[in-house]
């Protein structure tokens, strides 16, 4: 039997610094204020902050669950209202699938991840979610070559894997205009 009820996805993207995991927190501590089931997830993949808690530029922390598959987060979210999940960009085929399934399912879903990657093109899993999101809040942050808007994240270590993980020593926020992607 179909259930009626239907959640809905928000998508937050944007460059790396441009305080997606904070805009995330936000809305998940809004969530858990107002007595909602709440669970946030994040890549293991994603080892810069040593454990699975969200944290802000601000100091700002939201437990999280660390999954090394896509799949962990539909078992990890069956009874919960709200999920939340950072670093989206990390995660691969079957992760619109997942989101849907949790939609479908009544839950409202918070989505947060790098648009664009280190070529300009978009990653697999946020362009998909974001061709199905009901709301996308598109954040960006100050260009460290000229202080214009960027809405890139320039790699600044040789390497043309598609995930490097990394923070302030190897990317920086680009204006379209010094962003320079590696020749192929
Ligand atoms: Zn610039």
């Amino acid at each position: 039997m179909k259930k009626s009820r239907h959640g809905h996805i928000e998508l937050i993207c944007g460059p790396m610094f441009a305080g997606k995991t904070t805009a995330l927190v936000q809305r998940l501590a809004a969530a858990r204020d107002a007595r909602k089931r709440v669970i946030a997830f994040k890549p293991a993949a994603d080892t810069r902050s040593g454990d699975a808690t969200l944290r802000t530029h601000t100091g700002e922390t939201f437990p999280a669950k660390s999954v090394s598959d896509v799949r962990e987060i539909a078992e990890a979210a069956d009874g919960y209202d709200v999920v939340g999940i950072d670093e989206a960009h990390f995660f691969g085929r079957g992760f619109l699938t997942v989101c849907s399934t949790l939609v479908d399912q009544g839950v409202n879903l918070f989505v947060a991840g790098v648009d664009f990657d280190h070529r300009g093109g978009m990653f697999s899993a946020v362009s998909r979610v974001m061709r199905h999101a009901d709301h996308i809040t598109r954040l960006t942050s100050t260009c460290a070559r000229c202080g214009a808007e960027a809405v890139y994240t320039q790699r600044l270590v040789a390497s043309d894997a598609p995930l490097v993980v990394g923070g302030a020593e190897a990317y920086e926020p680009r204006c379209a205009e010094c962003f320079t992607p590696p020749f192929v």
